[in-house]
């Protein structure tokens, strides 16, 4: 490997600026947008980071986690360190607590109104688990930040820029095709979402789909900038406090079958779900007003199993790596996701396991495949 190896990234979302920023002090790192920086799924993810809730493997967590805290206080971003607090339905708490993954800690729900102002009526709820290592942060000011340290490296990022096909010689990537004619390269990284699968159909199969999330911003009658992040597994909702004292609450993901032909609102099931089961639970949220939607015109990306994929992969031609199916999940991984692509196109090796990020391990790639909710 030597510095003057070139590496196109297609895709600005926070995933190619994730890669961009990792690889840019060593190499030569063009990223290609085809739309705006950061303006795309990217744009509406809501800045939960519940690593500890998550499926992933320990060292995915621990890293992620350090690469936040690291970063927090440099450009414009700030990670916000705050629990989660996970629901327990109905009145017995023991099938909750003994599912609870390490590091979760059981309170009773009156514990919980003890402890936090921020919730009114837990009635439904025998109580809660407690996990630290979860946060919130600002996707916008995480990307403009994530692109500053790429481009400080000398990386070129380019929007309106849209790439039009991958070039391979003798079973070797050379470059890619743009809509401004051909650009050479010795590593190309596709991080286009649920696009990757038709864009590089020629090449290699990747069993993902579009993947559709909810969310709005209420604004409750006294500031609930300090309420803890939360999450309710029935109503399969997760909320978290903005700075300014509002709530965001997300969550009714499904799978998409046309994207492109989506409606851009909130859908009105999840307007109302909000507003009548969710609202309630938080002190002065009920009377509160909806201050923002957000449903992505475009998609997210499933993956059969949940987690995402990030692999240079046998089948594909040398010298393409990709990164899709981060299914909900792309903005708490995207320090995983940078670093994996690291040590793919350098051959360093990764401080956490590659396995679960590895196309290989899904015997069946077609986009047929049953969508495994983060709730189950
Ligand atoms: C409502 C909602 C809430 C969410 N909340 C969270 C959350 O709280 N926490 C979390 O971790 N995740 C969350 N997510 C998921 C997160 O937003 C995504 O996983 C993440 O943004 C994926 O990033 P990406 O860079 O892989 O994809 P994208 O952001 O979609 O970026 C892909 C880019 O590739 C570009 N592109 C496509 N084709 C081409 C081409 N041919 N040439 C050049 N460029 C091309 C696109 O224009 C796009 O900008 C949420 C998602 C949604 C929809």
């Amino acid at each position: 490997m030597t510095a003057s190896e070139r590496v196109v990234v297609v895709g600005a979302g926070i995933s190619g600026l994730a890669i961009a920023s990792e690889l840019a002090p060593d190499h030569e790192v063009i990223v290609l947008e085809a739309g705006g920086v950061a303006a795309d799924t990217t744009s509406r993810a809501s800045g939960m980071i519940s690593l500890a809730l998550e499926p992933f493997p320990e060292a995915w967590i621990r890293f992620a986690l350090e690469r936040l805290r690291d970063l927090d206080g440099q450009g414009t971003f700030s990670f916000t360190e705050r629990e989660t607090v996970r629901l327990v339905p109905g009145t017995d708490s023991h099938g909750w607590t003994d599912r609870a993954p390490d590091g979760g800690t059981y309170f009773t729900q009156a514990e919980l109104l003890e402890r936090y102002d921020a919730f009114d009526d837990l009635s439904a709820y025998a109580g809660g688990i407690v996990y630290d290592g979860t946060g919130f942060l600002n996707v916008a000011d995480y990307a403009a930040t994530l692109k500053w340290l790429a481009e400080r490296e000398g990386a070129g990022i380019y929007r309106d820029h849209a790439v039009t096909g991958l070039r391979v010689e003798d079973g070797v990537v050379v470059g890619v095709e743009t809509e401004y004619g051909p650009l050479d390269a010795d590593h190309v990284v596709y991080a286009t979402g649920w696009r990757a699968r038709e864009q590089l159909a020629p090449y290699v199969e990747l069993p993902v789909r579009p993947l559709r999330w909810n969310a709005v911003v209420l604004e409750p009658d006294a500031s609930l900038a300090d309420a803890p992040l939360g999450s309710e597994p029935t109503m399969r909702v997760y909320w978290r406090p903005t700075p300014r004292g509002d709530v965001l609450i997300g969550g009714n993901e499904h799978l998409l079958e046309a994207p492109e032909e989506t409606p851009m609102g909130v859908q009105e099931s999840f307007r109302e779900l909000v507003c009548e089961e969710v609202a309630p639970l938080l002190t002065g949220l009920e009377d509160g007003r909806i201050r923002r939607e957000d449903c992505c015109p475009t998609a997210d990306t499933a993956s059969p199993d949940g987690l995402p994929i990030v692999d240079a992969p046998e089948a594909a031609p040398d010298g393409l790596t990709v990164v899709t199916g981060l299914h909900g999940r792309g903005v708490m991984l995207s320090p995983i996701t940078g670093r994996a692509v690291r040590s793919l196109v350098t051959g360093e090796d990764a401080p956490f396991p590659l396995e679960g990020l590895r196309l290989e391990r899904f015997d069946d790639r077609s986009a047929d495949f049953e969508y495994r909710s983060h709730w189950e």
